[in-house]
């Protein structure tokens, strides 16, 4: 059987066409009485980019916090903040920030229109009901978030996506200069978040020529961004971000997304430096993409943390192990059909012992 992809079926592109943000916005207010939800980082409290939101009045600005990646408690939170701003629902989401932002506001737009917690629907296809009409701008690039049909979350028993064709922004607006000003190593773990989604598709079992055309281009751009020197690498890297996401939708990422789960999944290590820290150990995996990761990291002079996970007894490196290989197509992506007899147990501790 053969999916049936669906993608975002509005995007606007360009430097400055943030501007046109309120104009994209019109036709989706309903009444007088309508409003939308600005849901913006907290870094960006004070800064330029909250000055220039085109609310209007009655529209409601959330301010979210993502020094810890989303938890389904905090878009219940959020949820229960919108319901008791106004008995009716907004006609718009809209969600400015990294991966994490993004997320959130995706979660929030599904679950204004889906009974209960947002734990409830941590799966594939669980949601029944459309979102709410929901918008993306992207401030940092790399995981594809704004193109995936996932929204990660950590609920009180797994950390795990909201996968539905609803998930999907309605709109995303890719402004590259909204990229200027982040620093310099979440800009290298994010970017390498899509290098790591090009290389796990390109090298994998379920490699198909959708998936290559999109992954061939987006790791293309990853290089001539972290390799070169060019002065539109932003808009390079929103454009390598999307094609990125747009590869691992129709394929699948391996063994480093694996790991890096399990790593998450007990010391809480955020997505882009997590899987940065896992693919370095991954040379006999990903021989040509490790070393040329390492250039990369080399060049922009980026220094990972080791010895993560020294102190942990074996209690919790079994957790991580089992975390990691529950991730059954990730594996087989990476390995095939018989991954199991190539990634063993003792290969997984192994390789997070080293960490
Ligand atoms: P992030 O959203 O967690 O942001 C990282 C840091 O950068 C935060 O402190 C944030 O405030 C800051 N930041 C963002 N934009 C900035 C800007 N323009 N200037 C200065 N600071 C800025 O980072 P991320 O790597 O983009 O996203 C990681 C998250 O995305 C994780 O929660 C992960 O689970 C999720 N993710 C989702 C998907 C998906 O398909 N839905 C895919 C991969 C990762
Ligand atoms: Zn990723």
């Amino acid at each position: 059987m053969y999916r049936n992809f669906k993608i975002v079926p509005n995007i606007i592109f360009g430097r400055g066409c943030f501007n046109q943000l309120g104009d994209i916005l019109k036709p989706k207010r309903t009444d007088a009485d309508a409003y939308m939800v600005f849901v913006l980082d907290d870094v960006f409290k004070g800064r330029a980019l909250e000055g220039r939101l085109p609310m209007e009045k009655g529209d409601l600005l959330l301010l979210v916090n993502v020094d810890d990646e989303p938890k389904t408690k905090y878009i219940d939170q959020l949820v229960d903040q919108v319901r008791a701003y106004s008995p009716r629902k907004p006609d718009g989401i809209i969600g400015l920030g990294g991966g994490a932002t993004m997320d959130i506001a995706k979660a929030v737009s599904l679950m204004l229109n889906n009974p209960g917690s947002a734990a409830d629907y941590q799966g594939w296809d669980l949601i029944k009901h459309p979102a709410v009409y929901h918008v993306a701008v992207p401030t940092l690039a790399g995981t594809g978030a704004e193109i995936s049909r996932t929204t990660v979350l950590t609920g009180p028993e797994k950390k795990l996506g909201i996968n539905s064709d609803y998930t999907l922004y309605d709109q995303i607006v890719l402004d590259p200069e909204l990229l200027a000003g982040v620093p310099k190593d979440q800009w290298f773990y994010t970017g390498m978040d899509c290098y790591i989604h090009d290389v796990e598709s390109l090298n994998g079992t379920y490699l198909n020529e959708f998936s290559r055309a999109y992954g061939e281009k987006s790791i293309d751009l990853c290089r001539q961004v972290f390799l070169e020197e060019h002065p539109d690498k932003d808009d390079k890297l929103m454009m390598a971000s999307y094609f990125g996401g747009m590869s691992i939708a129709y394929s699948q990422v391996g063994a480093c997304h694996a790991l890096s789960y399990g790593l998450s999944f007990v010391l809480g290590t955020h997505h882009g430096i997590g899987c940065c820290i896992t693919f370095d150990y991954l040379e006999d995996v990903y021989p040509e993409g490790v070393k040329e990761f390492r250039r990369m990291m080399e060049k922009h002079d980026i220094h990972l943390p080791r010895n993560l996970t020294k102190n942990l007894d074996d209690k919790a490196l079994d957790t991580m192990a089992n975390v990691a290989l529950g991730l059954a197509p990730l594996w087989e992506n990476c390995f095939g059909k018989d991954w199991k007899n190539v990634m063993t147990k003792e290969r997984v501790l192994e390789l997070f012992r080293k960490m």
